[in-house]
């Protein structure tokens, strides 16, 4: 069985005082989640903020990426022992923002998932086809490429540490959600991709969806059979929204 998931990426938004708000929303609401693990990604500069705000409450914190280097002159990066001392449990690694904006390969994605999981934090990697990919028809290729450099590389069973989100570029703030039928075919095709190399590992993955998911579509796209729940962006930043989302993850269970 695959525990529920979903990930709020609250990416360059927020403000002390806003994020103290929303958390404190989230926090008063978990009563109502019973299955789902909910776990929030702020700005890294607010992780301590948040590590204290959380520290009474089944919510857990990650950080948005993650440096694949332990230390020295990289200015601006942040290393998974500076995470480590703020107790993060997870990052997220290779989200497309990332890729396109900061130039990210497929063999950085995979050498900060590597160094995140060495030091006990769960990597969340994102992968996902951009609309161009997917209308010349190589969704499929583009997402087996990205999910090969990390195999490739470290093992398939690399994979049974950490959570994996498919998020369609193009469903990235747009507002386009694909549908339950589109993200569960990706979803299929990745976990298939990984049952051919090991069947214990497709099995235990948890698969996120991410891409424009809000309170009014999420329990139809968690209901399909390979999604075990979301990455969150826009709605993450809105309490109502938010916990609607992470209880549509308490009906998915599979
Ligand atoms: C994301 O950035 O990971 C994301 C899925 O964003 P949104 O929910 O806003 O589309």
């Amino acid at each position: 069985m695959r525990q529920p998931f979903v990930a709020g990426n609250w990416k360059m938004n927020g403000s002390k005082q806003s994020i103290s708000a929303l958390l404190a929303g989230i926090k008063g609401a978990m009563a109502s989640i019973s299955k789902t693990q909910v776990v929030v990604c702020p700005p890294a500069i607010y992780i301590p903020e948040v590590e204290a705000l959380c520290a009474d409450s089944a919510v857990k914190y990650g950080a948005q990426d993650v440096s694949f280097e332990q230390a020295g002159a990289f200015t601006g990066e942040i290393s998974v022992s500076m995470l480590k001392d703020f107790h993060c449990e997870y990052a997220i690694v290779g989200h497309s923002e990332r890729r396109s904006i900061h130039g990210e390969s497929d063999e950085l994605v995979a050498k900060k998932f590597a160094t995140a999981r060495a030091a006990g934090i769960t990597p969340i990697l994102c992968v996902g086809e951009s609309l161009q990919e997917r209308e010349s028809g190589t969704t499929e290729e583009v997402v087996a490429r990205q999910l090969n450099a990390v195999i490739d590389l470290h093992g398939v069973d690399a994979l049974q540490d950490s959570v994996i989100a498919y998020e369609p570029v193009w469903a990235i703030g747009t507002g386009k959600t694909a549908s339950p039928e589109q993200a569960q075919e990706v979803h299929a095709f990745i976990r298939k991709m990984i049952a051919e190399k090991s069947a214990e590992t497709a099995e235990k993955v948890q698969i996120l969806y991410g891409g424009s998911v809000k309170a009014d579509n999420a329990e139809q796209l968690f209901s399909m059979s390979d999604i075990d729940g979301g990455l969150i962006g826009g709605a993450s930043l809105q309490v109502e929204d938010f916990m609607a989302i992470c209880r549509a993850g308490d009906v998915s269970v599979k």
